[in-house]
């Protein structure tokens, strides 16, 4: 956990419910007492002891003199024309990240960050380019759900999480883990994704985890030679140990594994690179998501968008090759909120914002 250091106590969030018994034993009269906080902690979304209404004042004034219960704060939020909603949110120590709501037909899916800024360094993605963030803890990623949830304009008969913002999130396993475990108590481990550029060993530490998220890998390249252009971290970790792996790696059932590639004009997205791409995923039950690049001339002037039919060519050549594709036409790009574009700042142009 990051100490405030303005606030020494403990936060509550991001804590499995038997663990906020434990912190809990001793300052209660009674063990149920314990699980109704983390009831209120989990479930309710509770924001301080008062509204625990259920303990006595003196209870809650004498929990609330150890333990905290607080989120990231709303730094800014940016409105989408296409409904999603890109937040900025203030950690403790001063520092900021970002996070993305995405409504479509009741359902929300929230993307998260793990990190605040990322080591990896892939030479398309604003935060790579921010370089090294520090690791989030459990309090700050289950936060920016909890902060999301709470600020809910419609009903959603379902939220789906991808750990797709800022961030490898295995590069930051201990503490991805613990939130894990506290987001499974609201979100099924189904309905979330963790989303990695390759990192082996994050890899097998999440094949033994007792309940498993769904796993996606960033792809984007059909060779190792076009991988490591692109993304550094592919020569510690090479495309074909990272397939081995994958090949590996337990699937419940019905299960499959997502692979991300983004489209760059003239360096990937030939109808040849589709049919390697093919024979390079052949046997692992998989669907393709092909995110056609969002472009970003300040960092990356080398890297361009393809066109549409481009990308429709090399979506069909995939499909017709017998997988499963799905095209990701950007969300968010009007606030800077679609893939590879967080950078955890407040926008130089002026912001929409809500209400
Ligand atoms: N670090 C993890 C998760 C965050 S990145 C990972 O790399 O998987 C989430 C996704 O955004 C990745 O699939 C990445 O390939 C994609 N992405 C990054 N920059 C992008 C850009 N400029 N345009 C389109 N997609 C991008
Ligand atoms: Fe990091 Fe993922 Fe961006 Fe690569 S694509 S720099 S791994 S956040």
């Amino acid at each position: 956990m990051t100490t405030d250091l303005r606030d020494p106590r403990i936060n509550l969030v991001g804590r499995p419910p038997a663990e906020i018994a434990a912190l809990l034993e001793g300052y209660v009269d009674r063990p149920f007492r314990a699980r109704q906080v983390g009831q209120w902690v989990i479930d309710r979304n509770a924001t301080g002891f008062e509204e625990m209404t259920n303990l006595t004042k003196e209870m809650r004034a004498e929990l609330g003199r150890r333990f905290r219960v607080t989120d990231p704060e709303i730094l800014d939020r940016s409105v989408s024309s296409d409904g999603s909603v890109k937040w900025l949110f203030g950690l403790s120590d001063g520092i900021a990240i970002e996070g993305v709501s995405m409504p479509e037909n009741g359902k929300l899916t929230m993307c998260l960050s793990s990190q605040a800024g990322c080591a990896v360094g892939c030479t398309f993605c604003v935060t790579g380019a921010l370089g090294a963030g520090r690791n989030l803890t459990p309090d700050e990623i289950v936060g920016q759900y909890r902060v999301m949830l709470r600020q809910l304009e419609a009903p959603v008969d379902r939220v789906n999480i991808v750990f797709m913002g800022m961030g490898e999130p295995l590069l930051n396993t201990t503490h991805l883990g613990a939130a894990l475990e506290t987001l499974y108590e609201r979100v099924s481990p189904k309905r979330t994704t963790v989303s990695t550029s390759g990192i082996l060993p994050g890899i097998s530490w999440l094949a033994d985890l007792p309940r498993r998220p769904k796993l996606a890998i960033s792809l984007n390249a059909p060779d190792q030679e076009r991988r490591q252009q692109l993304m550094p971290i592919a020569r510690r970790y090479p495309l074909r140990e990272l397939m081995a792996e994958l090949r590996r790696f337990p699937l419940e059932r019905g299960r499959r594994i997502t692979f991300e590639y983004v489209l760059i004009r003239d360096f990937n997205d030939s109808v040849t690179d589709a049919e390697t791409v093919t024979r390079l995923i052949r046997g692992i039950p998989a669907k393709i998501n092909v995110i056609p690049l969002n472009e970003d001339p300040q960092h990356f002037p080398q890297h361009r968008r393809p066109d549409d039919a481009t990308v429709n060519r090399f979506a069909v050549a995939l499909r017709d090759a017998g997988l499963t594709v799905t095209v990701r036409w950007s969300k968010g790009l009007d606030v800077d909120a679609a893939c590879g574009q967080l950078k955890g700042r407040h926008q130089g142009s002026k912001p929409q914002r809500r209400g």
